[in-house]
C-alpha cells in the first residue's frame, strides 16, 4: 500500500481523501496557496506545502510546483481530487514521469476522453449509444447552421473542451443558431482555449443519469450503479441522487452495462463516471438514454454512491493505485437504501446567487447526516475559489426517507454572515413533484419562482428576535463567545413585553408573546439578534444600532464589483439609457459568471471597465444615475 500521499486540492475533496488516507495509515501532505494558509485541509494534513499565491493558475494549477512539493515532503503519490488538475493528462503523465504514483486513470485514458466529440466518436465505435448530433471535423458556420437544420430544433451547441456546465448554447429555431453559435464560440475560445464545438440533438425531459466505474490495473472493471443529477441550476448539479427514480431493473443492467463497455473502450483503471442524457418523456427506457461524455476522476456526488453501497471509493481508488485488484467483484456490489446529496454553497438566491465571501462568524450544520466540508466556524470564504462549502448526504432506507431527512437537515442550517442556498435547496428537495420522483433537468429553471425564500422575515422570526432580545442581559455581554447561544430558548417573562427592532432597514414594534411556540434558533448579543429559520439567517438590531445588515446595498447608483473577478462583457456604454435590472457587466468570479445589474431606471454616466479587465473587490465599475429624460 501507499505510505505517503499528496493532494493537489483544496476544501472539501481534499479533507475527504485525507480522512481515508489517515484511516489506513498513509501520511498525508496538503499543499495550499496564501488565500489558504491556515486552512481546514492545511490543519488536518501531516504537513503542508506552500505552492503559490491565491489565484489557482498561480499554485493550485501549477503541476510542477506540485511534483516538486511531493518530491520534497517525500510524498510516494499524488491524489488530484476533482477539478483543478484531475483531467489534465499532461500533469498525470509529468507525475508518472517523476517516479510518483498517480491516483488516477492513464493519461492516454484521459486524453480519449477529453474532448467530448471524440470520446463521443470512440463510444460509438464500442457500441455504446450516443446523443444524435454532428460530431464533423468542418467547423464553417453554414454547414454547423445545415447540420442543425437537419437534426431539428431544438438543438445543443456544445464546445468540444467544454466542462463545468460551460460553452453550451440550446438552440430553439434555425433563425437563432448564427448567433448562438457566435457567442458560444466566444465563450469556449474564452475559457477552453479551443473554439470548436459540436452539435446535439437536444433532448426533451432530459435526465442526467450516470454511473459510477472502477477499473484495476489487472483487466477488472465494475459499475456501482447510477446517480441521478436532474436537478441543476445553469447546468451544473444543486442535488444528485442514488439510485435514479424510477429506474427499473432491466434499464438499470442496460445503461451500467453500457457503461462499463464505454470504460473499457479506454482501458479504464482507477475512479470514472460515463454520464449520460435521458428522455425521460415516457419514464427512464433503456432505448432512450445516450452516451453524453466521461469524467475521468472521482465526482463530487461520490458519497451517494458510497452510501449505497456501503463502499469508500477513496480507499478504492488508492488501493487501485497502488497496484491491487478491485476489493469487490460485481456479484460482492447491491444496492442498500437511497442517498441524496445536496451542495452547500456561498451564494445569495435572492440576490441572484451572487457568491457570498467573508469570515464565518457561525457555522453549524446538523450532525444527524454525513457533511463533507472544507471549513469550520470561524474560517473565511474567499472569493478565489468554488463556493461550495459544504456536501450534505442523507441515506436511509427508502427514499422518501432520506428526503425527510436531507430536508430538515438543510431546514437546520446555520450560517452568518455568509449567506448560503440552504434554504432553496430545502424548498427544492421538500418539492411535491420531487418527491414524486419526476424529476428532469429542467425543474430548476422552471420552478425557480417558488424555490426562492422570502428574504423579509416571517411573523414568527419576528417574534422570535422580540423573544431573544428581551431576555438578552446586554450589561453581561462582550466576553466569550460573540454570540449567546439561545437555542430552544423561550422567554420567562409571564406576560407580553414590547420592543423594537430593525431588520435590513425595516423597524417593526413587536409584542413578543412567551406563550407562543418558537421554531427556529436565535443567538443575541449587545444590541444584535440572529435568527436561522429554516435555512435562512436574519439579523435584527435594536433601532438606531450601528453596523446593521449591509444587505441594503447603496442605492446611490454606484455599481461595484462585488468580489475579485474578470469582466467578460460589458452591455452599456457611457449615455446608455438603462432600465432597472437591466445587465450591465458579466462578471466571472469563483467559477461562475454573474451580472451585474442596474439598481434603478436611469443613464450610464461612468464606466470603468472593459472586457478582459480584471477587477478587485470594490471597484466602481459603472455609476447610473436618475435620469430625468423623455
Ligand atoms: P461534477 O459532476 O463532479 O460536479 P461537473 O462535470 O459538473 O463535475 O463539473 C466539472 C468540474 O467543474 C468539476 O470537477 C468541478 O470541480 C468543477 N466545478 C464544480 N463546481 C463548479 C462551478 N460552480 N463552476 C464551474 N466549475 C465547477
Ligand atoms: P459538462 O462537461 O459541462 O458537464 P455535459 O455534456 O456533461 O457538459 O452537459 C452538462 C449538462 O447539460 C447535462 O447534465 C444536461 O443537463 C445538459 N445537457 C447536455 N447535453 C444535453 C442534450 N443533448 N439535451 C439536453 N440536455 C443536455
Ligand atoms: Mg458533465
Amino acid at each position: 500500500m501507499i505510505r505517503s500521499l499528496l493532494i493537489a486540492n483544496r476544501g472539501e475533496i481534499a479533507c475527504r481523501v485525507i480522512r481515508t488516507a489517515r484511516r489506513l495509515g498513509i501520511r498525508t501532505v496538503a499543499v495550499h496557496s496564501d488565500a489558504d494558509a491556515r486552512a481546514l485541509h492545511v490543519r488536518e494534513a501531516d504537513e503542508s506545502v506552500h505552492v503559490g499565491p491565491s489565484p489557482a493558475r498561480e499554485s493550485y494549477l501549477l503541476g510542477e510546483r506540485i511534483i516538486a512539493a511531493a518530491k520534497e515532503t517525500g510524498a510516494e503519490a499524488i491524489h488530484p481530487g476533482y477539478g483543478f488538475l484531475s483531467e489534465n493528462a499532461d500533469f498525470a503523465e509529468a507525475v508518472i514521469e517523476s517516479g510518483l504514483i498517480w491516483v488516477g486513470p492513464k493519461p492516454q485514458s484521459i486524453r480519449a476522453m477529453g474532448l467530448k466529440d471524440a470520446a463521443k466518436k470512440l463510444m460509438a465505435e464500442a457500441g455504446v449509444p450516443v446523443t444524435p448530433g454532428y460530431l464533423g471535423e468542418e467547423q464553417a458556420p453554414e454547414r454547423l447552421q445545415a447540420e442543425a437544420d437537419a437534426i431539428g430544433y431544438p438543438v445543443l451547441i456544445k464546445a468540444v473542451a467544454g466542462g463545468g456546465g460551460k460553452g453550451m448554447r440550446k438552440v430553439n429555431a434555425s433563425g437563432e443558431f448564427a448567433e448562438m453559435l457566435a457567442s458560444c464560440k466566444r465563450e469556449a475560445a474564452a475559457s477552453f482555449g479551443d473554439d470548436r464545438v459540436l452539435i446535439e440533438k437536444y433532448i426533451e425531459r432530459p435526465r442526467h443519469i450516470e454511473v459510477q466505474v472502477f477499473g484495476d490495473a489487472h483487466g477488472n472493471v465494475v459499475h456501482l450503479f447510477e446517480r441521478d443529477c436532474s436537478l441543476q441550476r445553469r447546468h451544473q448539479k444543486v442535488i444528485e441522487e442514488a439510485p435514479a427514480p424510477g429506474m427499473d431493473e432491466a434499464t438499470r443492467a442496460a445503461v451500467c452495462e453500457a457503461a462499463v463497455k464505454a470504460a473499457r473502450a479506454v482501458d479504464y483503471v482507477g475512479a470514472g463516471t460515463i454520464e449520460f442524457i435521458a428522455d425521460g418523456s415516457q419514464g427512464l427506457r433503456a432505448d432512450r438514454i445516450w452516451f453524453m461524455e466521461m469524467n475521468t476522476r472521482l465526482q463530487v456526488e461520490h458519497p451517494v454512491t458510497e452510501e449505497i453501497t456501503g463502499e469508500d471509493l477513496v480507499e478504492w481508488q488508492l488501493r487501485v493505485a497502488a497496484g491491487e485488484t478491485l476489493p469487490k467483484r460485481q456479484d460482492e456490489l447491491a444496492i442498500q437504501g437511497h442517498a441524496i446529496e445536496a451542495r452547500l454553497y456561498a451564494e445569495d438566491p435572492v440576490n441572484q446567487f451572487l457568491p457570498s465571501t467573508g469570515r464565518l462568524d457561525h457555522f453549524d450544520l446538523p450532525r444527524t447526516l454525513r457533511i463533507e466540508t472544507g471549513v469550520e466556524e470561524g474560517d473565511r470564504i474567499s472569493p478565489w475559489y468554488d463556493p461550495m462549502i459544504a456536501k450534505l448526504v442523507s441515506h436511509g432506507p427508502s427514499r422518501a426517507w432520506a428526503i425527510d431527512e436531507l430536508v430538515g437537515a438543510l431546514e437546520a442550517v446555520e450560517v452568518w454572515p455568509v449567506r448560503t442556498n440552504a434554504a432553496f435547496l430545502a424548498r427544492a428537495a421538500a418539492d411535491a413533484d420531487f418527491r414524486a420522483g419526476e424529476v428532469d433537468t429542467g425543474f430548476i429553471p422552471s420552478k425557480l419562482e417558488s424555490l426562492l425564500p422570502d428574504p423579509a422575515p416571517s411573523e414568527g422570526v419576528w417574534n422570535m428576535a422580540a423573544a431573544a432580545m428581551l431576555a438578552v442581559d446586554f450589561g453581561e455581554d462582550g466576553e466569550g463567545d460573540p454570540w449567546s447561544a439561545l437555542a430552544g430558548f423561550r422567554a420567562n417573562a409571564a406576560e407580553a413585553a414590547r420592543i423594537s427592532l430593525s431588520h435590513a432597514g425595516t423597524t417593526r414594534t413587536i409584542e413578543a408573546d412567551a406563550e407562543r411556540p418558537l421554531e427556529g434558533v436565535a443567538t443575541a448579543s449587545g444590541g444584535s439578534v440572529l435568527v436561522f429559520s429554516d435555512g435562512q439567517a436574519f439579523a435584527f438590531t435594536l433601532p438606531g444600532a450601528a453596523g446593521s445588515s449591509g444587505a441594503g446595498d447603496a442605492l446611490d447608483g454606484a455599481v461595484q464589483s462585488p468580489m475579485p473577478g474578470r469582466v467578460i462583457a460589458v452591455d452599456v456604454s457611457a449615455g446608455t439609457k438603462v432600465e432597472r435590472g437591466q445587465k450591465l457587466v458579466t462578471l466571472e468570479a469563483m467559477k461562475m459568471e454573474h451580472s451585474l445589474t442596474a439598481p434603478f431606471a436611469g443613464i450610464v454616466t461612468e464606466l470603468n471597465v472593459a472586457e478582459g479587465a480584471q477587477v478587485s473587490e470594490g471597484a466602481l465599475l459603472v455609476r447610473i444615475e436618475k435620469g430625468e429624460g423623455e
